[in-house]
């Protein structure tokens, strides 16, 4: 289990915001989450923090979300 990382600036900013909102400068791009659809859900790095990002872009539209993986409460 990884530890708890403290978020950078832009991670705890972009944290919540809509899943339109695009990914700031260090997040990398890590591959499709662990669903069948490859385009519902993103999964990203952030390079600076190593913040893990999960960037929903299907189902119901208030969970279209940038969620933070690996800081504080789901
Ligand atoms: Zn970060």
């Amino acid at each position: 289990m990884d530890l708890w990382i403290q978020p950078c600036v832009p991670c705890a900013t972009l944290y919540g915001q809509p899943s339109t909102t695009e990914p700031h400068e260090h997040l990398t791009l890590v591959g499709a989450g662990g669903v069948k659809d490859a385009r519902a859900e993103e999964h990203y790095t952030c390079v600076k923090c190593r913040g893990a990002f999960a960037r929903i872009l299907a189902g119901e539209p208030t969970r279209q979300v940038w969620m933070l993986l690996n800081a504080g409460q789901h």
